[in-house]
């Protein structure tokens, strides 16, 4: 895989912009998109610094025609787009219960901000199915079209360990990821016979400013959840962004060739583990 113009969404966050700068040095065509213009900038900049070619592009992926005017944007400066990484993602709080369990004493509960199942705000959840899901099928739609029929193209979207199995609290965040991974390989189907590979990472636990609150402590200790998560992965700690890229330099290249399909864990054996 060398030369290729590479389409990063959500690519000012924390992944995305470490994913941005690995292929960066691998001597590829970097558009760094993200709702946050700034954001992009900033990760362009710095791949720019480092001698890398790099463009930052203000496109909101829920947006058709802020991503087709992203798509003239990259055109003018650097071709039609061989890769895209479906980045942008995230939960949202009111798709999301205050505890793991249902109680029997929960309904009594007054406490402010205090959230059952019964209080989940539908605007929530369709908030997150529409960041994760949509917001991989549109930009999709977008740059796809670029690719049909090219050598060397492919799609990584990004799931996550809740796509296997939801994780407690976040009903919405997991069943959207879980429509995602569903997502990966009914494109890989579909787009199998004019060379697109469709693939996804599942990352595991990765600490940024998304999930910081919910895992750590103010003076960096780790929460009851973080501690859940930590026993619960074999290998003992977080991710760090820089654990995906091998991945994704192998999905996206040419040993990955008759790939297509798979929802990768990067995950330090979370999945693997039943806990005994
Ligand atoms: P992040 O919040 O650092 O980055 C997400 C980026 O997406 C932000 O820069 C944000 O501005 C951008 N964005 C939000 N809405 C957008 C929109 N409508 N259009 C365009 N851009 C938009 O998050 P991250 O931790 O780097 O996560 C990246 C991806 O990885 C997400 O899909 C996330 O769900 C997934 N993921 C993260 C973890 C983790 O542990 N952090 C684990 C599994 C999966």
């Amino acid at each position: 895989m060398t030369n290729k113009t590479i389409v990063l969404t959500g690519a000012g966050g924390v992944l995305c912009s470490t994913l941005a700068m690995a292929l960066a040095k691998e001597g590829h065509r970097i558009a760094v998109l993200d709702l946050n213009k700034e954001a992009a900038d900033k990760v362009a900049e710095e791949i720019t610094h480092d001698g890398g070619t790099a463009l930052g592009v203000a496109a909101n992926v829920l947006q058709k025609d802020s991503l087709e005017k992203a798509k003239q944007t990259v055109h003018a400066k650097f071709g039609a787009c061989d890769i895209l990484i479906n980045g942008a993602g995230g939960n949202h709080p009111l798709g999301t219960t205050s505890n793991p369990f249902f109680e029997m004493d929960d309904l009594k509960n007054t406490a402010e901000g205090f959230k059952t199942f019964f209080d989940l705000d539908a605007d929530g959840i369709q908030f997150t199915f529409n960041l994760n899901f949509i917001g991989t099928l549109l930009p999709t739609q977008v740059f796809a079209a670029d690719m049909v029929g090219k050598d060397g193209c492919s799609i990584l979207n990004i799931s996550s360990m809740n796509a296997f199995t939801p994780l407690t609290k976040i009903p919405a965040y997991s069943g959207a990821k879980a429509a995602v991974s569903n997502f990966t390989q009914w494109l890989a189907v579909h787009f199998s016979k004019v060379g697109i590979r469709v693939n996804a990472l599942a990352p595991g636990f990765f600490l940024t400013d998304q999930n910081r609150a919910l895992l750590t402590e103010s003076d960096g200790s780790l929460t009851p959840r973080g501690n859940t998560i930590i026993g619960q992965t074999p290998m003992g700690r977080f991710g760090e962004p820089e654990d995906l890229i091998g991945t994704t330099l192998w999905l996206c290249g040419n040993g990955a060739s008759f790939v297509t399909g798979v929802v990768v864990p990067v995950d330090g054996g979370f999945s693997a583990f039943s806990g005994v």
